[in-house]
């Protein structure tokens, strides 16, 4: 047996350590949501193991989390009979944090100690909560499949260090013992605890196991001795599988919490049953807030997926496109075999099925929120909106329907808030004008005051005001919407229609006066310039640079300039 070994925490494990045991007191009670979703990944986990290699049930598939408290030792402990730890595991898993989010997680903090402790969750970083209610984790662990003498106990009071020493284990799975600190008595407490995990885990697909209360004894009464049963506290259906009409908004809303980590209420959300060729049931949900991750490569995003009720993958991202990664939710299919594969996945048709379906039921969703009364569409577009115009270059099947989803400043309103629609701006357009007109340029303001729109302006015909970065992206690959074709105003040769017969005459006129001018000019800029033109487009403007029909706009260059190329 290997004897007591202590060893230090990651550098970051102990700031977030820290952090937990001396400033995050409001939601103290989510210590037990976090715990018990643990255990149920764990079980999750073992019994996904568990269909390729069945010995390691070691005959005992019956899969709980039991919860026991202890008023008098003032303990509360949580044991799974899942997949379990070994000693390397359980150094790396509650020891260090591998995962970037947690640099990401302390960047985030707001000092405001509600919602920083909701962060909590979002971020993975769900373990170490433990210790805002517990001065002491004891955490006794072994792997399934393996024999009861390389069980293994963790300690630690979640300062600097943690101990590790072997201790057998007769049953596999992990058993989690806090020893709560004065002030956090109540969760010791039998009514309490059950009361949080009705309000946490009631979705979970695994039963939640207390003991049964006991009935008061009468005084005096001859005490039989009581039998310990346990009861299950929760609900432990899988919600999706519920037909729609009985499951609650407080369930979906619950449900998505245990999805997504969000402590926010989700926005809205879609549950379907698909039967049919193919058959399936979706759940996805629109979140309020963007997470803190979504510009980064390794964001987590993709659907839970579930095979026939059996939970098969976190961040199954094959059944969604790139700029719908914001959507999170369930999948469970009757039609992909049970031991699928990210590598499987990616060359079933089945998937690619799915996907295009689920892709349409998001747009749907979208649609339907924007019909909306009240500003849920405002507020999706504020976090979302960036995300969403990478769509019609990825996706060109759905162009059209992700072009009626855009929302833009133009100069219809000149304010920076993007709300206006493209089917608001060919409502508008003036008799005889052809094109949708837009400017970009590096933010509002100077895209609000571009010389560009002079002529525009004065002829009263809209332009969408473009800033955000990927807009140049965006336009080059929407290139029309509803017949019309778009176009940048500072881009090749305006063909603006003339009001009038006096104003293609003036128009005429100035061309033919200029031409001394026009050629001095291009003799000059030669070799600087492509072309000098005299132009209508400026009312007050002496002179203005245009970019070739067919260059790069002024954006992508300088995103390409960034990137060093
Ligand atoms: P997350 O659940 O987001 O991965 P946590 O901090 O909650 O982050 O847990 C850290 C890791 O510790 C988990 O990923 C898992 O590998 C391991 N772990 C925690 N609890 C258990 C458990 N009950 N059984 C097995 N492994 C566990
Ligand atoms: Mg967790």
């Amino acid at each position: 047996e290997v004897k007591k070994e202590t060893l230090g925490f990651q550098t970051e494990a102990k700031q977030l350590l820290h952090l937990m045991i001396h400033s995050l007191y409001s939601n103290r009670e989510i210590f037990l949501r976090e715990l018990i979703s643990n255990a149920s990944d764990a079980i999750d986990k073992l019994r996904f193991a568990a269909l390729s290699d069945e010995s390691l049930l070691e005959g005992q598939g019956d899969f709980q989390v039991q919860v026991d408290v202890d008023k008098e030792a003032n303990t509360i402990t949580i044991s799974d009979n899942g997949i379990g730890m070994t000693r390397d595991e359980v150094i790396e898993n509650l020891g260090t944090i591998a995962k970037s989010g947690t640099a990401a997680f302390l960047e985030n903090l707001t000092g405001d100690q509600k919602k920083d402790s909701q962060l909590i969750g979002q971020f993975g970083v769900g373990f170490y909560s433990a210790f805002i209610v517990a001065e002491r984790v004891e955490v006794h662990s072994r792997k399934a499949g393996q024999d009861a003498a390389s069980g293994v106990v963790w300690e630690s009071r979640g300062e600097s260090e943690f101990s590790i020493e072997g201790r057998e284990k007769a049953s596999r799975g992990t058993s989690i013992t806090l020893f709560l600190k004065e002030e956090a008595k109540e969760f010791a407490d039998d009514f309490r605890v059950r009361s949080v995990i009705k309000k946490y885990s009631d979705h979970i697909s695994v039963p939640v196991m207390m003991l049964k209360p006991q009935p008061p004894q009468a005084e005096g009464e001859e005490a039989e001795a009581p039998v310990a049963e346990y009861e299950a506290v929760n609900e432990a259906t899988a919600l999706w599988t519920r037909p729609r009409t009985e499951i609650s908004d407080e369930e979906y809303k619950s449900f998505y919490s245990h999805v997504s980590h969000d402590f926010e209420e989700p926005l809205t959300w879609s549950h379907n049953k698909v039967e049919g060729k193919l058959e399936y049931t979706s759940l996805l949900y629109l979140p309020k807030r963007a997470p803190f991750d979504m510009w980064h490569r390794d964001m987590t995003r993709g659907l839970k997926l579930y095979v026939q009720r059996t939970f098969i993958m976190d961040e199954a991202e094959q059944f969604l496109p790139m700029y719908l990664r914001f959507v999170k939710g369930v999948v469970d299919s009757n039609d992909l075999p049970l031991n699928v594969s990210r590598e499987i996945l990616q060359q079933e048709g089945a998937v690619e099925s799915m996907r295009n379906a689920l892709t349409k039921r998001v747009l749907d969703m979208l649609s339907k929120l924007a019909k909306k009364e009240g500003d849920d569409y405002a507020l999706f577009w504020k976090e979302f909106g960036q995300v969403m115009k990478e769509g019609p270059a990825e996706d060109f099947a759905n162009k059209e329907k992700i072009a009626k989803l855009l929302r833009f400043s133009t100069t219809h309103t000149d304010a920076p808030e993007q709300d206006q629609s493209l089917e608001d701006y060919v409502s508008r357009m003036k008799e005889g004008q052809e094109k949708i007109y837009y400017v970009v340029a590096e933010n509002f303001n100077t895209a609000k005051s571009s010389p560009h729109l002079e002529v525009f302006r004065k002829k009263g015909i809209e332009v969408l005001l473009l800033s955000d970065r990927v807009d140049d992206w965006l336009m080059n690959h929407l290139q029309e919407f509803d017949g019309k074709a778009l176009q940048d105003v500072a881009r090749g040769a305006l063909d603006l229609a003339a009001d009038s017969e006096e104003e293609k005459a003036e128009q005429e006129k100035l061309q033919k006066e200029s031409e001394g001018l026009v050629e001095r000019l291009a003799k000059v800029l030669e070799g600087q310039v492509e072309e000098v033109r005299a132009t209508a487009r400026l009312t007050d403007s002496a002179a203005c640079l245009v970019v070739g029909e067919h260059d790069l706009g002024a954006q992508m260059r300088r995103i390409m300039e960034a990137a060093g190329q």
